[in-house]
């Protein structure tokens, strides 16, 4: 069945162009100035003239032309309908989501590879799912930056490791990209014995000469998840491994970074923890178009906590015993912050460290760890006065766990208050002293 032509519009401002046009919730924008609008970045892009004729279908179905005058940074004011995601097609052999287990919510099994999406909210896309005509799109509204997953410029191994028979060379289309001014984030997500070693140094090399459009290049360990039947063999990234890479990453570092005023190549977090390594304090630079991705993610957690930790109280004046409830690795990134906190005379606060029972023991993080750890973790460590999450294992709106267990159900089942921790160390702290 075709589709009606444009985009549903959902909400109309009060007072905006649109509300002086006569657009109403409910219609559909169909042209701007003769354009026809396919989605909400055609409509941002035409909607940027001061004169605008407008072709929309009302309500039912009828054709409405109207015109309106306005400032060219004005907004529109329509709110419009989201567009289907488009699928990535590939076959990669580290794709998280074909690791999920089963009976998740049918969201987590979408595969998106949405170039769109890379633009709006910075999602990773491979780009070989992209036509000629979303490339001159793509040049044209200039959706800029785009974050690309490229994992190797070994075009040969990079089909291997996308799962795909036949792809564009990933240079040629960077290339493509930023010589028309298109600026590039762009992912290796690393996977022992296949793109690592000399492979990994080249890909940094060559995606290093693409010059000032690209903008970073991220370094990341593969996740494994205990639901691999039926998927090539991969090795984990082990502390070994990740020992290894840094050692690696140190001269090309010093190399790379050193050239330029803002540094290009990051390595995620997570390799520091593995390692046991020190980690990054990306002090004075911007990590956070690579957060997350896990880069700067614990440089942003403890940005300001020594200094401010400086007023916390000698001593809370009775005895509190508070679990911080997180994975292994989380709880290796929590130390420096209870060290500081159990200095304070009648607190103690303690890691509890939960194993992942919905993926397995190899996935460590804590924002994929299931209600259902927490619980088990509040039941198997009775004789806190409070235990502590991180919300990064909350999905909003609905605040619930990845296994669909809502916060208050787990609030209702533990011993002790349940408290959610935003932010960073110093919101960990507070959580951890504030009276009640
Ligand atoms: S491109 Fe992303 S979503 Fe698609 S298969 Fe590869 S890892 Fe999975």
């Amino acid at each position: 069945m075709k589709s009606a032509p444009g985009v549903l519009i959902r909400k109309v401002e009060p007072s905006s162009p649109a509300e002086r046009a006569g657009l109403r919730a409910g219609w559909r924008l169909a042209a701007l100035n003769g354009f026809p609008i396919r989605d909400l970045i055609d409509a941002f892009f035409h909607a940027a003239e001061e004169d605008l004729e407008i072709d929309a279908l009302d309500a039912r179905g009828r054709r409405r032309a109207m015109r309106v005058a306005k400032a060219c940074d004005e907004d529109l004011g329509v709110e419009l309908e989201d567009f289907p995601a488009r699928r990535c097609g590939n076959e990669c052999v580290f794709c998280f989501i074909h690791q999920n287990p089963p009976g998740l919510r049918r969201e987590l099994y979408f595969k998106d590879g949405d170039y769109r999406l890379s633009f709006l909210h910075g999602n990773y896309i491979t780009t070989t799912n992209l036509s000629p005509t979303d490339l001159d799109r793509i040049v044209e509204q200039r959706l800029s930056p785009l974050y690309i997953s490229v994992h190797t410029t070994n075009e040969e191994l990079r089909r291997r490791m996308l799962g795909v028979k036949k792809a564009p060379p990933i240079l040629e289309r960077l290339r493509f990209l930023a010589r028309h001014g298109i600026q590039l984030h762009t992912q290796i997500v690393l996977c022992p014995e296949w793109n690592d070693g000399a492979e990994l140094e080249k890909t940094v090399r060559d995606l290093a000469r693409l010059g000032k459009r690209l903008l970073s290049i991220a370094v990341v360990p593969l996740g494994l998840t205990e639901h691999r039947q039926g998927l090539p063999a991969l090795k984990p990234v082990t502390p070994r491994v990740a020992k290894a890479v840094l050692k690696q990453a140190r001269p090309l570092l010093l190399e790379l970074n050193g050239r330029r005023q803002e540094p290009v190549l990051f390595y995620a977090d997570e390799w520091h923890l593995l390692a046991d390594a020190p980690w990054p304090r990306y002090r004075g630079v911007d990590v956070l178009h690579q957060l997350e991705n896990g880069v700067g993610m614990l440089a942003e957690f403890y940005r300001g906590f020594n200094a401010w930790a400086r007023r916390l109280p000698e001593s809370l004046g009775r005895s509190r015993r508070v679990a911080a409830l997180t994975g292994p690795l989380g709880a290796k990134a929590l130390r420096p912050a209870l060290e500081r906190l159990n200095r304070i005379e009648g607190l103690q606060v303690e890691t509890v460290v939960l194993l992942n029972s919905l993926f397995g023991r190899s996935v460590t993080v804590s924002g994929l760890l299931p209600g259902r750890d927490f619980l088990r973790g509040i039941h198997e460590n009775p004789g806190f006065d409070r235990y502590l999450i991180p919300a990064n294992a909350l999905r909003e709106p609905d605040r619930v766990f990845l296994d669909d267990m809502s916060l208050e159900e787990l609030g209702r089942s533990a011993s002790a208050a349940v408290v959610v921790v935003e932010g960073g160390a110093r919101e960990l702290a507070e959580a951890a002293i504030r009276s009640s």
